[in-house]
Parts: C-alpha cells; sequence; structure tokens
C-alpha cells in the first residue's frame, strides 16, 4: 500500500494493513510542505528465534509508531522535530515497506524464550 505522499492533508488519511500475525494501523498528516507525520499502531506477534536458543518463538507487539515521512532528501532546519525522520525518495508513503522496517527492528532486539528466560537472568 502506497501513499502519495503530497495528497496527504490535515485531515488524516487512514490506512490499515494486516501482514502475517501483525496489524499496522495509523494514519497520515499534513505537517509541513516537505513532511507527513506518521502515526501508528503496531500490534500482534513477530516470530523470530530466540536469542539464545534459536528455537523458534513469538514477540507480542503492542507499540505507537510515530516519524515523519520527508519527501526527498530532508534538509534539517533549525526547527528541532519530535520524531525521527524517514526519507522517501519516489514521492510515497510506502506503508507496507514502513511495517516491515519496524518489525525487522523488533526483530533484531534482544529477545529470549520461555526455556531461556531463567537463564538470562542468572548470567547478566
Ligand atoms: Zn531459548
Amino acid at each position: 500500500m502506497k501513499i502519495l505522499l503530497r495528497k496527504v492533508t490535515k485531515s488524516p488519511s487512514d490506512f490499515e494493513i494486516l501482514s502475517e500475525d501483525i496489524t499496522f494501523k495509523g494514519y497520515l498528516e499534513y505537517h509541513s510542505p516537505k513532511l507527513t507525520r506518521l502515526h501508528a499502531k503496531l500490534q500482534g506477534d513477530v516470530a523470530k528465534p530466540c536469542d539464545i536458543c534459536a528455537e523458534d518463538m513469538s514477540v507480542s507487539v503492542d507499540e505507537e509508531v510515530e516519524f515523519f515521512i520527508s519527501d526527498g532528501i530532508y534538509q534539517q532546519d533549525d526547527t528541532p522535530l519530535e520524531f525521527d525522520v524517514v526519507e522517501s525518495f519516489d514521492e510515497n508513503a510506502d506503508i507496507d515497506a514502513l511495517m516491515q522496517s519496524e518489525v525487522e527492528m523488533i526483530k533484531s532486539d534482544y529477545h529470549t524464550c520461555e526455556n531461556c528466560k531463567d537463564k538470562d537472568e542468572f548470567e547478566f
């Protein structure tokens, strides 16, 4: 699902996508000529191997995601922004790709399965 950034106005453009066991639901909103604000909720289960024993496990996710999407290269001015900026080079907000990168971020975090949790506490 792609949303053309310049079509996003102050009245929020809603989106909702479901991929495997995860929903990514939220809206895009006009912020400034070059920036669109994304606000979404990522909910569901992310499957990944345990970081200790490599058994398959799932991480349950329920988090707010908020950032700006820049239409082209983002040139920082003097106003500090409250959220990170993701640059888009095809004039679109690629919601699937954005969701995928959020999921990858969760996968790259450190997670251990139930069996390893106890050992974990000893070692650290
Ligand atoms: Zn484990």
